[in-house]
């Protein structure tokens, strides 16, 4: 055991904190967030925390993959320096103090869905950078509108840590991982990788000139076709994630951006220019 009064007194802990925060069933798109951080020089922490205030009641956090062993092993064979487990009793004391994300962050595309979700991410991920004092914090692109809410946090609150995306590591097919991805039923898995087919195709016939709209809306259609419940399909201009159908310039940027659910399991996937 180490008894310690200060970061640098732990020999794995001292040098730049690069903090990989996870809800475990770790994958290898986590394995690549670990990776990023430790070849950027720093000690790395991940943190596996099942983050209930992200989860509406009716969600799957009850039934939501625990394999702590597992993870333990992927973290140390990626070099990870520490692993932090946190208990709920110490991360939510109490709950009478939160952040609250609003505007199109937070009422738009997951948050139109899911209301309070940002609002539990953003105040788990605020917790964990003051206590593991992150230098670095490393965030999957899979999650777009997570990693803009990040980014907001970090401006509008004045944090010192820097935020690092990370692109979608995906299966052969396509599929970007997940770890809700177990929950697809074997002819779900079969037409998962759609999604990305469609947004990747989507993207390739607006570069090409193509009707935005149309294109969208073509996209939309073969999903559908393909037994998909979309909540939305959309192009967006980045970092506000406002919904639009130009890209007026070569210096803005924008992104197709998906979820659509196969069954019970919702999936996610975007394209960034
Ligand atoms: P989660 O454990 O699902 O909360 O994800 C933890 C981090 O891993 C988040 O920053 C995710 O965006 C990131 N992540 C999840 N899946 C992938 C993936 N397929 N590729 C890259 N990063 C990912």
């Amino acid at each position: 055991m180490v008894v310690a009064y200060r970061r640098d007194e732990i020999p794995e802990l001292r040098g730049p904190i690069g903090f990989v925060p996870t809800m475990g069933a770790l994958h290898a798109g986590h394995e690549s967030l670990i990776n990023a951080s430790v070849e950027r020089g720093n000690r790395t922490i991940v943190s596996i925390y099942v983050n209930p205030s992200q989860f509406a009641p009716h969600e799957d956090f009850s039934r939501y993959p625990r394999t702590l062993e597992a993870d333990l092993a992927m973290a140390s064979a990626c070099g990870a320096s520490v692993v932090y487990v946190p208990s709920s009793e110490e991360i939510y004391p109490r709950k009478d103090i939160s952040v609250l994300v609003e505007g199109a962050l937070g009422t738009r595309w997951e948050a139109a869905v899911r209301p309070t979700h940002f609002s539990g991410v953003a105040t788990v991920v605020l917790k964990l950078l003051n206590i593991v004092s992150a230098d670095e914090a490393f965030f999957g692109q899979k999650d777009l509108q997570q990693c803009q809410v990040i980014q907001s946090l970090i401006d509008l609150l004045f944090l010192k840590t820097k935020l690092i995306v990370s692109p979608t590591v995906r299966e052969i097919d396509g599929l970007a991982m997940s770890s809700r991805n177990r929950y697809l039923t074997e002819d779900e898995r079969k037409t998962a990788p759609l999604l990305h087919e469609s947004l990747f195709g989507c993207w390739l016939s607006i570069k090409s000139g193509s009707d935005i709209s149309h294109s969208l809306d073509s996209a939309r259609q073969k999903l559908i076709e393909a037994g998909f419940t979309i909540d939305y399909f959309s192009m967006v201009s980045l970092p506000d994630m406002e919904s639009t159908l130009s890209i007026t310039n070569s210096a803005s940027r924008a992104a197709l951006i998906a979820a659509a659910a196969l069954g019970k399991t919702r999936l996610l996937d975007n394209v960034v220019w």
